[in-house]
């Protein structure tokens, strides 16, 4: 069990099998309070399994749960008060207006939030009177955030809040994550896109096949790859030989040329003058520092999507 006394919530061992799957296969982490902790993880992974259980959706095969400062045998209606959830599959009725769908929520709540305070803080006012059936993708999934805050959560699940989202609409989620954070509540989010991971999390679990293969903060993930540099280019076809004349070490996956650098200007200048001597043009030559995904590629030789 998680010993940290600031941890919001904690799970030691959580394991869910249908049939021969392993679903989630011998999950641990803790979640301190005020914090966002992502699982990221391809299609499959075992993240909707995890929130679910934690969700009191489903139950677990084993393991323990810590939750609220208490240790959960089953997860109680007074638990659920204080937790916001955000399905993946969030379908709702679609005559029903932007306000009706919030004020019926409100109504499975003792005190819930005023529905006009949700509206502004998932910048739906000037939807209020629209049906759900003309918002657009990202204005339902903001609608559907605003359902899952209606009871003012401490802990909220969000289980993949942006896939299938435009990049503006999916930014527009991700400020409001990011103000739920300023605001002191703590978040338990499931992605498979690494961008969303590194840009929100404090944590991040990386999952494969029901197991956590790697558990850290994004800076902490990408410094085990080495705090070289990375200089990306479209591999032009050399001689073998030709590619040995390059400053540092360099691997090349499929079409691209990647070579690593410890010193940045160095490794550049050599670059260069390799480049002229060799007449290879660089092209779509990027500078950049190993990300999550490179962390995933480097532990399962797979890309996280594709
Ligand atoms: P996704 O992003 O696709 O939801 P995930 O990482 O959330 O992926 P899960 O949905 O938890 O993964 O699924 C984990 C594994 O369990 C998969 O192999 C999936 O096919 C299987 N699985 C999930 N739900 C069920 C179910 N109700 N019955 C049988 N197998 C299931």
């Amino acid at each position: 069990m998680g010993n940290d006394s600031q941890a919001l919530l904690s799970v030691h061992d959580l394991k869910k099998s249908y049939g021969s799957v392993h679903a989630v296969d011998g999950v641990s982490f803790s979640v301190p309070a005020g914090t966002v902790f992502t699982l990221l993880g391809p299609n499959g992974a075992g993240k909707t399994t995890t929130l679910e259980i934690l969700e009191g959706i489903r139950d677990a095969d084993a393991g323990e749960i810590e939750m609220f400062g208490s240790r959960v045998r089953k997860v109680t209606r007074e638990m659920k008060g204080r937790m916001g959830v955000l399905l993946q599959e969030g379908g709702f009725e679609p005559y029903l207006k932007v306000r009706e769908v919030l004020a019926l929520f409100a109504s499975f709540f003792e005190r819930p939030r005023p529905v006009s305070e949700v509206l502004a803080e998932v910048s739906l006012e000037d939807k209020a009177r629209a049906m759900v059936r003309h918002l657009s993708s990202g204005q339902r999934q903001r609608l559907a955030l605003g359902a899952a805050l209606i009871n003012d959560p401490d802990l909220v699940f969000l289980d993949e809040p942006t896939t299938g989202l435009d990049p503006q609409a999916r930014r527009n989620i991700w400020a409001i994550v990011e103000r739920l954070k300023r605001e002191g509540k703590t978040i338990v989010l499931t992605t498979h896109y690494m961008e969303e991971a590194e840009a929100l999390s404090d944590d991040v679990c990386i999952m494969d096949h029901g197991r956590i293969i790697a558990y850290g903060s994004p800076r902490d993930l990408t410094a085990q790859l080495g705090q070289e540099t990375w200089i990306e280019f479209d591999a032009p076809d050399l001689d073998p030989g030709a590619w040995a004349g390059l400053p540092g070490e360099v691997r090349r996956d499929g079409a691209t040329a990647t070579l690593k650098a410890s010193d940045l200007v160095t490794a550049l200048e050599g670059l260069l003058s390799w480049s002229r001597e060799q007449g290879a043009p660089l092209r779509n030559m990027t500078v950049r520092q190993p990300n999550l995904e490179d962390v995933f590629l480097s532990l399962t030789g797979r890309r996280l999507r594709g």
